[in-house]
């Protein structure tokens, strides 16, 4: 009864697509950090070498490639891709090109996608592969992936479900939770039989997904256009397809949280324009002060104590215009918008991070030390000995005015 049902469906799902008496196609996309196994995991699926793939610090796959099997029925096209889910690529990148191909390969879309990663090494690289997974073919691709773990003798005869519900691993658990639940694992090292087994369990996952979106391939603004242009000229096709993906790339750059997180050198030339500003402010706020209300205080005071003993300061320390809780605040604020808004922080280049850090405690620090040891640093114009002149010269004040000036200037500016 089922296999009758799963039949039905399976006609269902591919009769709009096999016009002629071919083989109904289903299409998968390998997708992953490089390293990750996905062309070892394309050749366990489709039963023979088709796809170089070694161990390598930079991928070994060049360029997409399509290869085919059957399963019962269909004619299965596995995708695999080479290094398009680390880090942004610019329109002029080869890489820009291959993700075009993987578009025009996969065309009219892909039924699943197959997220490979190492059992155990979910790492940052892994986080940003899904983020650019999201980035190339929008966020409701996780509805159509199967997170695939190779390495899978690493469980040694563990279940693979206990070993996602039981992992401590956030980012893992999350990234199960939003592909629902679909999991299965590969020992791409495995033959015969145990690698038919493995390839059942993909394909009833596949069968699932196929199930639940009636058949119908995953598609999007850019597969829509390049169905539309299929059976033109190759050329322009591939052109405005390049093209499309260009804008849509922006479009995602124009989102605030995407911006942020693909631009770490935005976020900080940001975080710099803050600091400028908040300079600009407390110098502004300082001036007005000193010079207009302080001045007209100073004078005040100076007739009130007409018999104190007379002498000439030179200069009095202004009580912080900025208090120092301000300042606390302001820091708390650019830590938490670092933090929270610029996750990419943390998947970048150990260059780029060490920068980064440089960048940021530098800037901080040195409003922190300044406050704290009550240290006068430049650049913090709230702790700066300001010369000032009270009145015409000489000035005088009362001898309150020399060692204990601050109390004195303290009150009358609080
Ligand atoms: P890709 O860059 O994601 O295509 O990764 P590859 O398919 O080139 O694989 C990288 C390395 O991992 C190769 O040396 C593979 O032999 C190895 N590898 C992939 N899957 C497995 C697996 O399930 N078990 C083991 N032991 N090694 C694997
Ligand atoms: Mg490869």
């Amino acid at each position: 009864m089922g296999g009758r049902k799963m039949a039905r469906d399976e006609e269902s799902a591919y009769g709009s697509e096999d016009t002629t008496q071919e083989a109904p196609r289903l299409r998968l996309i390998l997708a992953g950090k490089t390293g990750a196994g996905k062309s070892a995991t394309g050749n366990s699926i489709l039963g023979q070498k088709r796809f170089l793939s070694k161990l390598g610090a930079t991928s070994v796959t060049r360029a997409c490639e399509v290869g085919s099997c059957r399963w019962g029925r269909w004619r299965v096209e596995v995708l695999d891709t080479p290094d398009l889910f680390g880090s942004q690529v610019h329109r002029t990148d080869p890489l820009f090109e291959e993700r075009t191909s993987c578009y025009l390969l996969s065309a009219p879309g892909p039924h699943a996608l197959l997220l490979v990663t190492q059992l155990g090494r979910f790492t940052a690289q892994d986080q940003q592969a899904v983020r650019a997974l999201k980035a190339l073919f929008g966020d409701s691709v996780v509805a159509r992936t199967v997170v695939l773990f190779t390495r899978k003798e690493d469980l040694a005869g563990a279940s693979l479900r206990g070993y996602v519900r039981d992992t401590d691993n956030r980012a893992l658990q999350a990234l199960v939770a939003e592909c629902g639940g679909r999991v299965c694992a590969f020992d791409n090292r495995a033959a015969g039989a145990e690698r038919e087994a493995q390839v059942q369990e993909l394909r009833a996952l596949v069968e699932r997904l196929l199930r639940d979106h009636d058949g119908a391939p995953y598609s999007n603004d850019v597969y829509l256009l390049a169905q539309e242009l299929a059976g033109g000229d190759p050329e322009q096709r591939r052109r405005r397809v390049a093209e499309k993906l260009a804008g849509r790339a922006r479009g995602r750059r124009g989102r605030p949280c995407a911006w942020m997180a693909g631009r770490w050198l935005h976020v900080a030339a940001l975080l710099g324009a803050a600091f400028l500003l908040y300079l600009l402010v407390t110098i502004f706020l300082s001036r007005t002060r000193t010079d207009g209300a302080v001045t007209e205080e100073a004078g005040n005071l100076v007739t009130k104590n007409p018999g104190a003993e007379v002498q000439t300061p030179t200069s009095f320390r202004e009580k912080p215009v900025a208090s120092d809780t301000v300042v606390l605040v302001f820091i708390c604020v650019c830590f938490f918008f670092f933090w929270f808004f610029f996750p990419s922080f943390f998947i970048l280049s150990h260059f780029k991070i060490l920068l980064s850090f440089f960048n940021f405690f530098i800037l901080y620090f040195y409003f922190f030390i300044s406050i704290f040891f009550n240290w006068q640093l430049p650049l913090c114009p709230h702790m700066v000995e300001r010369p000032r002149q009270l009145s015409g010269a000489p000035v005088s004040t009362p001898a309150a005015f020399d060692e204990g000036t601050i109390p004195i200037m303290s009150d009358l500016l609080s």
